[in-house]
């Protein structure tokens, strides 16, 4: 775009919407911005995209996707223990609507705001709605949280509860439904869904701890086998141990654990630990991170069922390179 609209459209729904860092040498106006990164850190980056249809309901309301679109990038800076600091919004809009663009404007500045992360830039078109959001953060290198350095024997962990998204999903979806579910499990579920919570504050303490990390996205199974995969090692994880939510544990416990291990947008972290460190990791993280499963030489994912039984996973989350 490069009409009037347009730079009106940026100075009223983007520029100064987030709060100003002292790292910004020159943020939204220029053909770049100028930014300033701590002398003995790294600049930690990742970008998402979100389309209209695919990533999200075309009809989703306008706040939550300025959320979302910005959560799921912090959610990346969590898992690398990075502290976030600025970003990139690169945005496709059908028209020029300005109770949506009102809307999505203070969903992105709420949680900036509350991550101390600035907009400092982007690109503004027209076409099918698409959001892609870069985010920026700061980490020590040798401090970064990467997914190839768990060791065998060390133990596996996730943040809050797993498979709340996934049930939403399926719940918007309309292909499930369960009859114990009330009103405010429903949304409790939906929100999970559409307004993720990422884990930052966590991410940030487990460069003390942890070996390994990685956000929740795609499932849990899918997600653990990528640290699997770039470690070279295998796993066990007990099914009965996956965290559920209040409102997942009204439904039978096999349908929730499979939401739990296989379905995504969670955001939640996973992550290892040295058994080691164990109880003094617990003593602190015990109320909002599970202890879920082990490390293992043995190459392959073995989940333990809730009836005791060990199954293999093989092919399902589209990873049969795990297979033992
Ligand atoms: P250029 O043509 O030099 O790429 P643009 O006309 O695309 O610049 O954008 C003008 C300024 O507004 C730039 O500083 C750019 O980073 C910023 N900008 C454009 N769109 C957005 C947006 N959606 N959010 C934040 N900043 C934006
Ligand atoms: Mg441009």
């Amino acid at each position: 775009m490069s009409t009037q609209s347009e730079f009106s459209l940026i100075d009223s729904y983007f520029t100064g919407t987030t709060s100003e860092r002292d790292d910004v040498i020159l943020g939204i106006g220029d053909d770049c911005a100028l930014l300033q990164c701590p002398a003995d850190h790294v600049v930690a980056v990742s970008i998402d995209t979100l389309v209209s249809g695919v990533h999200f309901f075309a009809d989703v309301d306008a706040e939550t996707l300025g959320h979302k679109s910005l959560a799921v990038g912090l959610s990346d800076l969590a898992a690398m223990g990075a502290k976030p600091a600025w970003f990139t919004l690169a945005i496709t809009l059908p028209d020029s609507n300005e109770a949506w663009l009102q809307g999505f404007s203070q969903g992105l500045s709420k949680l900036a705001n509350r991550h101390n992360i600035q907009l400092v830039g982007g690109d503004t078109t027209k076409g099918p709605l698409t959001i892609s959001i870069q985010v920026h953060g700061f980490v020590k290198a040798e401090q970064a949280l990467c997914r190839n350095q768990a060791q065998a024997g060390d133990l596996i962990y996730v943040s809050g509860s797993l498979g709340d998204a996934g049930a939403a999903l399926q719940l918007k979806l309309d292909q499930w439904h369960d009859e114990q579910l009330t009103e405010q499990d429903l949304q409790y579920l939906i929100q999970r869904l559409e307004k993720p919570t990422p884990r930052n504050g966590l991410g940030i303490k487990l460069r003390d701890y942890a070996t390994s990390a990685i956000d929740i996205s795609d499932g849990l199974s899918s997600d653990l086998g990528h640290i699997l995969n770039k470690s070279g090692f295998g796993a066990t994880i007990n099914l009965a141990e996956l965290p559920l939510s209040a409102a997942l544990k009204k439904i039978p416990h096999e349908t929730a654990a499979q939401f739990a291990l296989n379905s995504g947008d969670d955001y939640e972290l996973c992550f290892t630990i040295p058994a080691a460190r164990q109880q003094e990791f617990e003593s602190q993280f015990a109320n909002e991170c599970s202890l879920i499963g082990t490390i293992e030489a043995k190459h392959g994912l073995r989940i333990i069922q809730l009836d005791g039984q060990q199954q293999i996973m093989t092919g399902a989350g589209g990873y049969d390179h795990f297979s033992a």
